[in-house]
């Protein structure tokens, strides 16, 4: 293994969090020749890996399933009477997030940096204290990540957050999701697509906040119509066990009884036992902590990325501001990471995908701009008899004819924006759409095809 290139310390670099961002941006330092250490107190791999997007998404594809089975019919084919089980398929999902895991570890081992289990805590601005271990480095990287969070609600302890979500023994029949973000319109899809009933309790009017109102809208229209019930402008009051589950007081005095309640109303960083105050790291609020565009922190030699600065929660977010930190320090390249034109999904059912501004973004400072909407209903739906449309929209710059943002709420909608949010990136014009040549017959099509 090589040697720290100041001699001082044991590493050039020592990571807390073996995490997305944390694995990334160790593994880009190693690869330029920088000594790198990394603790981690869990299991490597992080949020994303372990209990995140990757086995959510192994659960949404067990979901599809459901709809492919119940749109086969349609199609000629007679599959008889389905069933499902659930141990099966989070039996499954665990043995390939074992493997995953077993691959991060290697990874970190093939390039040549020091794995180290343990809760990692800073003792002074060069020194990482692992479970009694003390290493110093020349740098700290924290990338920590975020847990759930739930309210102070009565009875909270009988909720569960996505963390449990996805280790249930068995499905359950009714299910109560708290919250209208991401993760609550992610998992109420999963189970209700898999057959449990689903209330969606919001305190707000409408599911995914801060989103295009028109996708919004498409979205909670679909669920409604899929079989969702989804409770607006409504808050928990209180959770009681009761005879055969669980009874949920919403504050309108109804009485909801279910068998899990599921929280997702939010993620916070993990920044306790870190001794960020010991060391003079500055966090917000919430405990984020504050970085600037070069995720450096207040404090010269401590660096922080991903969820524990709380910016934009995203896997490849993180693994960018890591892989740009590296760049900077150790292969003399001052990478920033550019946060416009992040692209994103929801994996609901059916999905979201959007990049750039909704529209309710671009309006703001009265900038004229072009809508073009589309509402179809795809062609894959025909045969099956499914009712449900596709919506995609186009939010355009009318003076310079740049398209700002791209929104879909469909099939595929993720697999297709990641191509549009190129385009994005090129700066891509209306008409430079128009001129596409569409391919044909699909649904992405029709965003070459808007008038
Ligand atoms: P979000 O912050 O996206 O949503 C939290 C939701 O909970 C909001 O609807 C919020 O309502 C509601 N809420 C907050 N506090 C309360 C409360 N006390 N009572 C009732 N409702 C409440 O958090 P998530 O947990 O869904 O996701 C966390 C982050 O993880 C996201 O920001 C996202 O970046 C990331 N993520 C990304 C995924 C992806 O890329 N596909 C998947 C999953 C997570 P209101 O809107 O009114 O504030």
């Amino acid at each position: 293994m090589a040697q720290a290139r100041n001699s001082k310390y044991d590493f050039d670099l020592f990571t807390i969090g073996a995490g997305s961002g944390g694995v990334a941006g160790s593994r880009r330092a190693a690869a330029y020749g920088a000594k790198v250490g990394i603790c981690e107190n869990s299991r490597v791999g992080g949020t994303c890996v372990i209990r995140g997007c990757v086995p959510k998404k192994l659960l949404v594809y067990g979901a599809q399933v459901a709809d492919e089975i119940a749109d086969a019919r349609g199609y000629g084919w007679d599959i008889g009477q389905a069933t499902f089980s659930w141990p099966t398929l989070i039996a499954n999902k665990n043995r390939e997030i074992d493997r995953l895991n077993g691959i991060y570890i290697k990874m970190l081992a093939d390039a040549g940096v020091e794995l180290i289990t343990g809760e990692g805590r800073m003792v002074d601005a060069h020194t990482v204290d692992i479970g009694g271990r003390r290493v110093t480095a020349e740098r700290i990287l924290i990338a920590t990540g975020g847990h759930p969070v739930m309210p102070d609600t009565p009875g909270i302890e009988h909720a569960i957050t996505s963390n449990e979500a996805l280790e249930l023994a068995e499905l359950p029949k009714r299910v109560v999701v708290v919250g209208a973000g991401y993760i609550a319109v992610e998992f109420a899809g999963i189970f209700l697509t898999l057959g449990a009933e689903v209330t969606l309790v919001l305190r707000g009017d409408i599911p995914l906040r801060g989103f295009d109102m028109d996708v919004r809208q498409h979205l909670a229209q679909e669920l409604t119509e899929r079989g969702m019930r989804i409770l607006n402008g409504t808050l928990v009051e209180s959770i009681a066990k009761a005879a055969g589950g669980l009874h949920v007081t919403l504050n309108d005095g109804q009485v909801i009884s279910c068998d899990q309640i599921l929280y997702a109303t939010g993620r916070v960083p993990n920044t306790r036992n870190l001794g960020l105050q010991e060391v003079g790291v500055k966090t917000d609020d919430v405990g984020a902590v504050l970085v600037d565009e070069w995720s450096r922190t207040s404090v010269e030699n401590i660096y922080a990325v991903g969820d524990v600065t709380d910016k934009h929660n995203l896997t490849p977010v993180a693994i960018a501001e890591a892989r740009a930190l590296a760049e900077t320090l150790y292969n003399d390249n001052p990478t920033k990471f550019d946060p416009h034109l992040i692209s994103t999904a929801v994996f609901s059912q059916p999905p979201v995908a959007t990049v750039g501004l909704a529209e309710h973004q671009a309006r703001e400072g009265g900038k004229p701009v072009d809508i073009y909407r589309s509402i179809f209903r795809p062609m894959h739906n025909t045969l099956s008899g499914r009712k449900e449309k596709t919506l995609m929209k186009l939010v355009v710059d009318r003076e310079s004819d740049r398209v700002l943002g791209c929104h879909m709420v469909g099939p595929d909608a993720a697999e297709i924006m990641q191509g549009l949010a190129i385009a994005m990136q090129c700066g891509a014009t209306k008409k430079q759409f128009d001129r596409t040549v569409g391919i044909h017959p699909t649904a992405a099509e029709e965003f070459v095809t808007m008038r």
